[in-house]
């Protein structure tokens, strides 16, 4: 059987106007362990004829049957097989990889058989060693001489055990004394059994083989056997060891490796659009989402349907004006004729604060917050006592001199277990201890924000009692606030309307009170916060854009800059599909890494500006996630065409370039 059968080949080139006949319709067949040297001027087609029989370019017409197998009718994935398995390909200009290492370029072809790393190593080091290069295998090519280059070529080509050695004046760039070593190499392989055909213009090259065949502008004028009688093949070829194609593991190396890890400052600047994109996204959502947590807790701590009304801070002339109109400011009057008129009031509580320093003994609380309170200030504040009982009714009637602590008091004043009969000193008023508050969890935040305040620090009596024992100030609002607990969130806002007209007419119009909704204004906060939502969207929607430009940018650069890599790889029998897979993989772990460099550069910096500014801040991991991926989808929306370039590129105008 034939290895190769050529019939009326032609490859015509066509440049603009004119037409370059490469090949004119030209006939050969070339038997299983032949020698044959194809000779002729410069120019006259014996590359294109030695690309052709390396299914690296196709013919223009005519036939050509590999072990059988008509070129012409097998896909990209057909005849990157057959280049894989049946065809060792060594040029003139050596063609190796210059950043891997002599082992893994004689086992460059083996990748794309699907072989593991080790074994390729395997092979590759018994390879070297078969053709002298032993002491070489861990240097990469620069380190070696043309002579030794072109060794590990043939070694490469020999990898994968093929029936067919093809190559182009593999002696054309070394001296004399190298080339007749290398012809050596040649020869031997010829008689273990491959079937070698090399190109040359030099005569005692050519005259080494066993077949002559001579070509002039395209055309074989001459075809000249010394020696009848091929070489038997003795070798037996041992099956592919591994059936498969390149591994995903070696797609993720290669792209690692040879891709992002050759070019680490640029593959950094590329993945900065991706970093900032991601950056700011989490640090932005992380604040917002931190605020919407906080302020859910100021409103669970006010009361979901709550309606608070507030006496103002006056200072000065305003003061007195105000106080002509309303003496009193927010009072006890107020809460009557608001609890009287207005529909839906669940509960109703009022309080007044004021400096009291808390001694037991020889401790003192000084920092404590003293309020007065009335009403039905546990369901309204919803916070409950924990131990004893709370003030009631008897106790403001009667003015008792009677207390109950924040857990957080007792504690400091050393009232353990069921120590509350003890009389604590209130600045200078003895009061009766009757319970001490549940212990309240507290977020502390360095931003004392008003409506947060530490429950476990308070200390309550009833207000009749904190209006009789303490000083007044006849100028300041009787009660500080006023607080209202709705049947349903329905109707605050109209509700909230009547009780500023209620309060309001009994001030005599001075407006010295607020009306404050909480839920209302977390509304209000959320809409304000979609907008924000929104503007972040469109800020990460632009720097994820700006940041896919770039890896597009850079991989198009690549890919060019690779174009003779390219080449080798299609001629050690990459298909398409795996030069795109590669190409692909390298975009998508550039902005795989910018995504999660942007991940942890948000959430420094969500920390940093919790820290510093004292935001509150929450991370969600939903978004983290989301982030991650969007990014993986920008690297393989905006790596596609590159790699889909990198993958028709023609692997002949690769290897010539
Ligand atoms: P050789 O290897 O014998 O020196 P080649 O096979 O390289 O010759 O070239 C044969 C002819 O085809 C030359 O005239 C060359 O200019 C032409 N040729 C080769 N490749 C191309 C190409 N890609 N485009 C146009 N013309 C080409
Ligand atoms: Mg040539």
């Amino acid at each position: 059987m034939s290895v190769i059968e050529i019939a009326k080949l032609t490859r015509s080139y066509v440049m603009g106007e004119h037409t370059v006949h490469a090949l004119k319709e030209v006939d050969l067949a070339i038997e299983e362990g032949e020698f044959v040297a194809i000779v002729g001027p410069s120019g006259s087609g014996k590359t294109t004829l030695m690309y052709i029989l390396g299914c690296l370019d196709q013919p223009t017409s005519g036939s050509y049957r590999l072990c059988g197998h008509e070129i012409a009718n097998l896909d990209d994935r057909a005849l990157s097989r057959l280049r894989n398995r049946e065809i060792g390909y060594v040029f003139q200009q050596y063609n190796l990889l210059p950043d891997l290492s002599v082992v893994d370029n004689i086992g460059l072809g083996l990748t794309y058989a699907g072989t593991p790393l080790a074994q390729r190593r395997a092979v590759g080091a018994e390879l070297a060693g078969t053709l002298g290069l032993d002491h070489r295998v861990a240097h990469t090519p620069r380190e070696l001489s043309g002579g030794q280059m072109q060794r590990v070529a043939i070694a490469r080509g020999l990898s994968g055990r093929p029936h067919l050695i093809l190559a182009d004046e593999p002696t054309g760039n070394l001296d004399t004394k190298t080339g007749a070593e290398i012809m050596d190499v040649l020869r031997k392989l010829n008689t273990d059994g491959h079937t070698v055909v090399l190109v040359t213009h030099d005569p005692t090259v050519a005259a080494l083989a066993r077949r002559v065949v001579r070509i002039v502008d395209g055309v074989i004028v001459s075809d000249e056997r010394s020696d009848a009688a091929p070489a038997k093949r003795e070798s037996t070829r041992a099956a592919p060891t591994t059936a498969g194609r390149v591994t995903d593991a070696d797609v993720l190396r290669i792209a690692l490796h040879e891709g992002i890890l050759a070019h680490k400052l640029r593959s950094f600047l590329t993945m900065l659009g991706i970093i900032f994109g991601i950056a700011a996204v989490i640090a932005m959502t992380a604040i917002t989402e931190g605020g919407k947590e906080r302020q859910l807790e100021q409103i669970r701590q006010i009361g979901m349907n709550n309606i608070q009304v507030r006496g103002l801070d006056l200072e000065g002339s305003r003061l007195m004006r105000l106080r002509r109109l309303s003496p009193n400011g927010v009072a006890l009057s107020d809460l009557q004729a608001v609890t009287t008129y207005v529909p839906g009031i669940e509960a109703a509580s009022a309080w007044k604060a004021i400096k009291a320093e808390v001694r037991l003994g020889d401790r003192a609380v000084d920092d404590a917050n003293t309020l007065g309170v009335t009403g039905d200030f546990q369901s309204v504040v919803n916070f409950h006592v924990g131990k004893g009982r709370f003030l009631d009714a008897r106790d403001e009637e009667t003015f008792a001199r009677v207390c109950v602590l924040g857990d957080g008091v007792a504690k400091r004043l050393g009232l353990e277990g069921d120590a509350w009969n003890a009389t604590v000193i209130l600045g200078d008023e003895p009061f009766t201890v009757v319970g001490v508050m549940a212990g309240k969890r507290f977020t502390e935040s360095d931003i004392a924000d008003v409506s947060i305040q530490d429950r476990n620090k308070d200390v309550y009596l009833p207000y009749s009692s904190l209006r009789t024992y303490f000083r007044k100030d006849e100028r300041a609002s009787r009660l500080d606030a006023i607080s209202l607990r709705m049947d349903s969130d329905e109707h605050l806002l109209e509700r909230s309307l009547a009780i500023k007209r209620i309060v309001g007419d009994l001030h005599n119009d001075a407006e010295d009170f607020a009306i404050s909704v909480p839920l209302e204004s977390l509304k209000q906060a959320q809409r304000t916060k979609e907008i924000f939502n929104v503007i972040i969207i469109v800020i990460a929607a632009i720097s994820l854009i700006v940041g896919g430009i770039g890896i597009m940018n850079i991989m198009l650069a690549t890919v060019t800059e690779r174009t003779r890599e390219i080449g080798i790889r299609r001629a050690v029998g990459a298909s398409r599909r795996d030069i795109l897979r590669q190409f692909l993989a390298e975009a998508l772990l550039i902005s795989l890494f910018g995504g999660l460099l942007g991940l942890a550069l948000g959430l420094t910096a969500g920390f940093l500006i919790e820290a510093l500014f004292g935001f509150a801040v929450a991370f969600n991991l939903w978004i983290m996630a989301l982030a991650t991926l969007t990014s993986m989808g920008i690297g393989v929306a905006f790596g596609l065409y590159p790699a889909w370039l990198a993958a028709h590129m023609n692997p002949v105008d690769a290897l010539r370039n």
